[in-house]
C-alpha cells in the first residue's frame, strides 16, 4: 500500500550522540557486523526473482528463498495460505459531454454492487493544496482528478467516485465548460490465494509474552521491489538468525512473520488477525519494518498516543463487507473508497512505554529517528485491533515501480532498522 502521506504527522527530533551515562544497551556489542551485507544479499535475491506479486511467477520462488531461510537458521516455519475475494475490471467506459477517456485508475467500492455512475464531475487539479480541498465540498462528489495529487488525501473526504486520469487527459478536461460524464464498470468477482510465512524462536522457559516482528513479502506489481518490501524482509530474516544465537534471556517468544499480499490491501495480515485472535491475547507488541533502504530517517511510528482503540482487543474494526478481500484490484485499475476503513486507518495504540523505549534506544545508539504518524501497512491491522504496534520506515527511494531496485538501497539505514528494532523488541519484554 501506499503510505498514508496526507494523515502523516512526521516531526524531526534529533538525536544527541552516545551519552556516556546511557545505560547498557540491550542488545550488547554482539551485534552481527555483516549484519545490514547480509539483509542486502537478501534483496539482491528477491530482487533478482522480480515482481512477487500475488499470481505474479516470482511469487512462488521468493516465497520458497523465505521459508528456506528461516530453516537455514534453524526455525521451524508454517505456511499459513488465505483465500481472498477481489473484483477484475473487464472495461471502463468513461465519457464526459461525448469524450471517450480511458481512465488510469478508478476509486470505488466494488463490493457495494454499484457500476454505473453518472452526473455532474468535480475537476481536483494536479496542484489542488489542502486548504483547497477543504473548500471543494467532495463528500460525495464524483471527483476527476490527475497525479500527483494524492488518493488518500481525496478519501478523507468521503467522496463517491475517484477517477484519474492522465495528465493531458486532465488538461483537455479542464479547458472544457462541460463537465457531465457517465461511467460504466464491466467486470467479475474472483478468488485469489496468497500465503504468510510464520517462523516461531519459542521461549525456553515459561514465559507466555509474545512480540512479532514482521515484513510484508509481497512487492507491487511490475516492480522488483528492492526496499519495498525485500528490505524489510532481508532485516527481518537477520534479525532471526541474530535473536536465534541470542545468548541471554529474551524474556518471551518472537514470531517473525512475513505477510503475503499487503499490496493489495493489508490481506495477509488481516488475514492473520482474523485466524489468532486467541494467541493474540498475549502479544505485547507488532514491530513492522517495510521499506527501509531510503535515504532519509528512518522514521518510527511514535505519534498519537493511544487513540480509538477498541474494548475487544483483537477484534478487527475494519467492516465486515470487506473482510478477506482486497482493496486494490488487479493491475491496479481500481482502489477502495470506504469510510469505515479511513476510520481504522485513523487509530493509534502507541502506549507510553513504547515511545520511551523508542526514544531510550534511538539515545543510546545515537541515531536520528523520525517520530512518525500513521505510515499505513500491516502493522495497522494490529493497531486498530488494540494491540500495541508500531512500524520503522525510510522514505526517498521510487516505489512501486522498475526503479526499486538494490542500486538504491542504503546499508546502513538497514543496520539502523535491525538495532533499532531488536534493542526494542528486548526492552519491551523486560518492560512488561
Ligand atoms: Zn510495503
Amino acid at each position: 500500500m501506499k503510505p498514508i502521506i496526507a494523515l502523516l504527522t512526521i516531526a524531526y527530533i534529533t538525536c544527541c550522540g552516545i551519552s556516556e551515562s546511557a545505560a547498557q544497551i540491550a542488545i550488547g556489542d554482539g551485534f552481527p557486523v555483516d549484519f545490514a551485507e547480509r539483509a542486502f544479499q537478501h534483496i539482491v535475491r528477491l530482487a533478482e526473482i522480480g515482481p512477487r506479486s500475488p499470481d505474479a511467477t516470482g511469487e512462488k520462488q521468493a516465497f520458497q528463498y523465505i521459508c528456506q531461510q528461516f530453516e537455514s537458521i534453524g526455525l521451524d516455519v508454517e505456511v499459513e495460505k488465505f483465500d481472498y475475494e477481489t473484483f477484475r475490471i473487464d472495461k471502463i467506459d468513461f465519457t464526459v459531454c461525448g469524450q471517450t477517456i480511458e481512465p488510469e485508475t478508478i476509486g470505488f467500492n466494488p463490493y457495494f454492487g454499484r457500476r454505473h455512475f453518472g452526473g455532474s464531475a468535480l475537476l481536483v487539479g494536479p496542484d489542488a493544496t489542502g486548504d483547497q480541498l477543504n473548500e471543494m465540498k467532495l463528500r460525495d462528489a464524483i471527483v476527476v482528478t490527475t497525479s500527483p495529487v494524492e488518493y488518500f488525501s481525496l478519501l478523507f473526504f468521503n467522496p463517491r467516485l475517484i477517477v484519474y486520469v492522465s495528465n493531458s487527459d486532465f488538461a483537455t478536461l479542464a479547458a472544457k465548460d462541460c463537465l457531465s460524464f457517465s461511467l460504466f464498470v464491466d467486470g467479475a468477482f474472483e478468488t485469489s490465494s496468497s500465503a504468510n510465512i510464520v517462523a516461531e524462536l519459542a521461549s525456553e522457559s515459561p514465559h507466555d509474552k509474545e512480540v512479532i516482528v514482521s515484513a510484508h513479502w509481497d512487492s507491487y506489481r511490475n516492480s522488483p521491489g528492492a526496499d519495498d518490501n525485500a528490505s524489510g524482509v532481508g532485516v527481518l530474516l537477520e534479525l532471526a538468525r541474530f535473536f536465534t544465537s541470542y545468548e541471554n534471556d529474551i524474556g518471551g517468544s518472537i514470531k517473525f512473520i512475513s505477510f503475503g499480499a499487503e499490496e493489495l490491501g493489508v490481506v495477509g495480515s488481516r488475514a492473520y488477525l482474523d485466524g489468532h485472535r486467541s494467541d493474540l491475547a498475549d502479544c505485547i507488541l507488532v514491530f513492522n519494518i517495510d521499506q527501509v533502504g531510503g535515504p532519509n530517517g528512518p522514521a518510527i511510528e511514535m505519534l498519537g498516543g493511544v487513540e480509538g482503540i477498541p474494548d475487544r482487543i483483537g477484534f478487527t474494526q475494519f467492516p465486515i463487507r470487506i473482510r478477506n478481500r482486497a482493496l486494490e484490484g488487479p493491475e491496479g485499475r481500481w482502489r477502495i473508497i470506504d469510510t469505515g476503513l479511513i476510520d481504522a486507518f485513523m487509530v493509534t495504540n502507541r502506549p507510553p512505554w513504547l515511545v520511551d523505549l523508542i526514544e531510550t534506544s534511538s539515545k543510546q545508539f545515537g541515531f536520528e529517528i523520525r517520530p512518525a504518524g500513521n505510515l499505513g501497512a500491516d502493522q495497522q491491522v494490529f493497531t486498530q485491533a488494540g494491540i500495541v504496534a508500531t512500524s520503522i520506515g525510510t522514505s526517498g527511494n521510487h516505489h512501486h515501480g522498475p526503479q526499486d531496485v538494490p542500486a538504491q538501497i542504503n546499508k546502513d539505514k538497514l543496520e539502523i532498522a535491525g538495532k533499532m528494532v531488536a534493542n526494542v523488541v528486548l526492552l519491551s519484554f523486560q518492560q512488561q
